[in-house]
């Protein structure tokens, strides 16, 4: 069998399965088979595959059929300047995300010294991003997963930066060691009844603790605001991602706490994501 048929087959097999991007799930899947890249894989159509990387192949397209996400079958995912490794047991990092590494950029100059919380690290993609871009700042990032944890300790290893961050195995409810100048988090923002509506990847998939908001979508940002203004210096930022429609409620409860001068910044696709606040 030629790569081209190969391909083709995954492509009908994952169309049948309701996989939107089937086209280009069969090619990423037969590049990971094979371990080239995308453009080589085009390049080459009228090489034959071997009977094991046939049987490896579908043995993807079935887990894809299934909806897992690409990100989980090939273990990473690229997000701002960096590859990170990701598993079942964190956040696939979303793009809408760096509208949050660019609010947390504009606010360090290059040689700031800042110490950084952030809350819900997951794969800890978004610290290690901002370390990486601002040298003289460190960093701690908590996680309720200890499988999360462990995997944001790797990333931060092989980005090499480990002397300047540490994760911890922690809830924000027990967490009281020092004072941070920023606080970051996307914390679980879904209400718990629409978690459902979600695309199967997600919901399939995805880690519910990542995602589930609680009841009104609020209950983790609530915590997090509140324990934050305990945590954070005076005239200390918090960045917070937010939901769709979350904004005025947010605002609300930010005011509670003490945090005022709110700046709202909108992501690639014009929704309000970010919210910046001082604590006063
Ligand atoms: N901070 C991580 C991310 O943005 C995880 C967020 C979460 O688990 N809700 O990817």
């Amino acid at each position: 069998m030629k790569y081209q048929e190969i391909l083709n087959h995954g492509s009908k097999i994952l169309k049948l399965n309701d996989i939107k991007s089937f086209n280009l799930d069969s090619e990423i899947l037969l590049s990971l088979t094979l371990k080239i890249d995308r453009s080589q894989l085009l390049l080459n159509l009228d090489k034959r595959v071997e009977n094991k990387e046939k049987k490896n192949f579908y043995n993807l397209i079935e887990r894809r059929s299934n909806n897992e996400p690409i990100a989980y079958i090939s273990g990473y995912k690229d997000f701002w300047k960096s590859k990170f490794k990701v598993d079942k047991n964190v956040l696939i990092p979303r793009p809408d995300t760096e509208t949050l590494i660019e609010q947390v950029l504009d606010e360090l100059d290059i040689n700031s010294s800042k110490k950084i919380l952030d809350i819900g690290t997951g794969s800890g993609c978004i610290l290690i991003s901002i370390l990486k871009e601002r040298k003289r700042c460190s960093g701690v990032g908590i996680d309720i997963s200890k499988k999360a944890v462990k995997l944001a300790k790797y990333n931060a290893k092989i980005q090499h930066i480990d002397n300047r961050i540490k994760f911890l195995n922690s809830d924000i409810d027990n967490f009281c060691r020092d004072k941070y100048d920023l606080i970051i988090s996307n914390p679980p923002y879904i209400k718990q009844l629409e978690i459902n509506d979600l695309d199967k990847d997600i919901k399939n998939h995805e880690p519910k603790v990542a995602l589930d908001g609680g009841v009104d979508g609020y209950c983790k940002i609530r915590l997090i605001i509140k324990k934050s203004s305990n945590l954070i210096k005076k005239k200390g930022k918090l960045f917070l991602e937010i939901g769709i429609n979350q904004t005025r409620e947010t605002l609300k409860i930010l005011n509670l706490n003490g945090f005022y001068k709110t700046r709202i910044v909108k992501d690639l696709s014009s929704k309000n994501r970010c919210i910046v606040s001082t604590k006063i």
